[in-house]
């Protein structure tokens, strides 16, 4: 018996080819890519090869292809994980798809900033050191009437070195109501921790009264904390203090009063249709002294936290070394300059930020694409599936007004064969083309939210590789 060669037209591990051979055959790839990765890469290629040689389960076909194998995996080993995907899952400010899509102002001043030498940290007036703050605090002060301002790596880190810079070492007051935890490890009692503050819990989960603060105030506290609920709503027999009433008894036991907005907007949102949120503007107006927001969510620019406040609050921020370690590098700094510049330009904030352009297309617009694109959906999915034109709700996302839902239309896809595992199986399919389709499942369909999609290209030009998919 020939080892590793079970049938006649399997090969045999002697039937692979050195190394130095498929290098050679496949030399414009070595010529592109370079000697290192192309031998590793054929080195793992032949490795593997074998050990199939070895189980006699390698067709001797394969071996005709070795060079186009080697070159489309050093080709696929280039490509990077991180992809452009499409979000029609329904959810605008998707977090696991990365949150707020810059604008184009922001794009542009990223790719023109980053690649070169810039002033991050240059003051051109006087050609001396600068600091990367003055860059954008008084923009952040214009745009939200505050008396200083900074910014961090994003808004969990502005919580955590607000509570650590004004707290440390002393108590921070908290509402029970608004212990909250936003998603993965971001849970205020461990922030607290982690900032070095002792938790002062008052008040019950849904009612909190200004006595609460008020008696919970001594020598020892250094802080007090609101926290904006975003990602639930308690209802019913609630009761909460809202900043206005806080800030003077804040300010009367001698000590700051700080709110994290979460989401954020800086502008009002119900002009639009949309849900209120609370502004960074009206906190400080209600007197509180620091205002933490996220530069990824509503504001739509890219990931950063925001802090502003008054120059005592912020500057004491701004000083605490655990602000260098947390400091906004150049290229969301770049991003978030120019998405905070478009907001001196309010008429025209819902055609320049993609976020808020997609949270207000209106329902008919969306169900119209749904439309155009079913003929072109239902062909390259028939047989085994089945579409139609639903109406559908979007969300906000991002834990930002969770409980408020944004009339939306897509695409509603359903199994010939109604069984969930196709269903599933199609989901798969989608997630594996070039520009994976991300959708979701709900009651026997799979459903392709539109809101978030603004030109059909993207999708009809991956019709065919999904036909051929689901041959
Ligand atoms: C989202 C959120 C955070 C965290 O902000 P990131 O920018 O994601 O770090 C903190 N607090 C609240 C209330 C939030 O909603």
């Amino acid at each position: 018996m020939v080892h590793g060669s079970k049938a006649p037209d399997n090969a045999a591990p002697k039937d692979l080819p050195a190394l130095d051979k498929l290098l050679r055959e496949c030399a414009p790839v070595v010529a592109e890519h370079g000697h290192t990765l192309v031998a590793r890469e054929a080195r793992a290629l032949l490795d593997g090869l074998r050990a199939r040689a070895v189980a006699g389960e390698l067709p001797r076909a394969e071996l005709d292809t070795l060079p186009q194998t080697l070159a489309a995996r050093v080709t696929a080993r280039m490509q990077p994980h991180m992809r452009a995907v499409l979000n029609l899952t329904g959810t605008v400010i998707h977090t696991n798809l990365g949150r707020s899509l810059l604008a184009d102002a922001a794009l542009q001043q990223v790719l023109a900033l980053t690649g070169s030498p810039n002033n991050l940290e240059f003051d051109l007036a006087t050609g001396a050191r600068g600091d990367r703050d003055d860059l954008i605090e008084d923009l952040l002060c214009e745009l939200t009437g505050a008396e200083a301002a900074t910014v961090v790596n994003n808004n969990a880190a502005a919580v955590l070195l607000g509570i650590a810079a004004l707290a440390r070492g002393q108590e921070a007051i908290v509402s029970r109501g608004e212990l909250v935890e936003i998603g993965g490890a971001f849970r205020m009692p461990d922030v607290m921790a982690a900032a070095g503050a002792t938790l002062v819990e008052v008040g019950t989960t849904n009612r909190t009264h200004p006595r609460d603060y008020q008696a919970a105030l001594n020598p020892r506290t250094g802080l007090i904390v609101k926290v904006h609920t975003s990602n639930y709503a308690v209802q019913g027999f609630t009761a909460s203090v809202d900043e206005a009433t806080l800030a003077p008894i804040a300010h009367a036991g001698g000590v700051p009063l700080m709110t994290d907005l979460g989401s954020g907007a800086l502008v009002d949102l119900a002009q639009w249709g949309l849900p209120a949120e609370p502004l960074p503007q009206a906190m400080l107006a209600a007197g509180c002294d620091v205002v933490t927001f996220s530069g990824d969510k509503l504001l739509g620019g890219p990931q950063a936290g925001l802090i502003v406040g008054t120059k005592a609050a912020v500057g004491k921020i701004r000083k605490y070394p655990m602000k260098r370690a947390l400091r906004l590098s150049k290229l969301p700094f770049a991003a978030l300059e120019a998405t905070l510049r478009l907001y001196l330009r309010p008429e025209r904030l819902v055609q320049d930020l993609p976020t808020l352009r997609l949270l207000t297309r209106p329902q008919a617009q969306i169900a119209a694409l749904a439309q155009q694109l079913l003929p072109a959906v239902a062909a390259a999915v028939a047989p085994r599936f089945t579409v139609e034109v639903v109406a559908l709700q979007s969300q906000i996302g991002s834990g930002s007004l969770p409980v408020d839902r944004l009339p939306s239309a897509g695409l509603a896809l359903s199994a010939v064969d109604g069984r969930g595992r196709t269903l599933e199986a199609l989901a798969v399919v989608l997630r594996e083309l070039p520009r994976p389709v991300i959708g979701r499942i709900h009651e026997a369909r799979l459903l392709l939210d539109l809101r978030c999609l603004e030109e059909p290209m993207p999708l009809t030009s991956q019709l065919s590789v999904l036909k051929e998919s689901l041959a």
